[in-house]
């Protein structure tokens, strides 16, 4: 997997995906929903995240309560430390981690509380996840991170071209 030279890929097709990302805005709700859960289960089932990491490494999870306590525990500390050692808040008024790369990722993209990773950080990047047209946005975006969303876009590209 060629992560740099998809990422430019992905950049240089910003605009391309842009207009995407309106066609995909009309397209019926379920539809659509169907459509991403299947390629992103394909494209995922090719892509070796440990081979990546991009995603801990560059982009902060927002972090809620219920993650800092399952955290907390995992890592034998009380919640109140959690968010002294490790999270700010954000300009959102959420908690993120004070920065990135990720001070839970270790050598060879491994994530040390893999078991109580943050929510956000288990649906990343949210292509397979229901009302996606509400996340075209956010996608597009993180197509500028994530390899795997590149590539379901181009997919969805060849889809719609059948
Ligand atoms: S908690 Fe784990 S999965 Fe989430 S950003 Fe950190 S290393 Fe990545
Ligand atoms: S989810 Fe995307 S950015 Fe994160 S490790 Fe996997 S391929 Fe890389």
């Amino acid at each position: 997997m060629n992560i740099a030279a998809d990422l430019q890929k992905a950049k240089n097709k910003y605009k391309e995906n842009k207009y995407l990302m309106e066609k995909l805005g009309r397209i019926k709700r379920r539809e659509l929903d169907e459509l991403f859960f299947r390629i992103h289960e394909e494209v995922f089932s090719e892509i070796d995240c440990m081979e990546c990491g991009n995603c801990c490494k560059n982009t902060g999870p927002k972090i809620n309560n219920r993650d800092i306590d399952r955290i907390g525990n995992f890592i034998n500390m009380r919640s109140g430390k959690v968010r002294q050692a490790y999270l700010k808040v954000d300009d959102d008024n959420e908690f993120v981690f004070q920065s990135m790369p990720c001070p839970f990722l270790k050598e060879g993209n491994v994530c040390s509380i893999y078991e109580v990773r943050p929510r956000a950080c288990s649906e990343y990047p949210y292509t397979d996840i229901p009302n996606i047209q509400k996340k075209l946005y956010k996608t597009l975006k993180n197509s500028l991170i994530c390899p795997g969303v590149y590539r379901i876009l181009e997919r969805i590209k060849e889809e719609l071209k059948k």
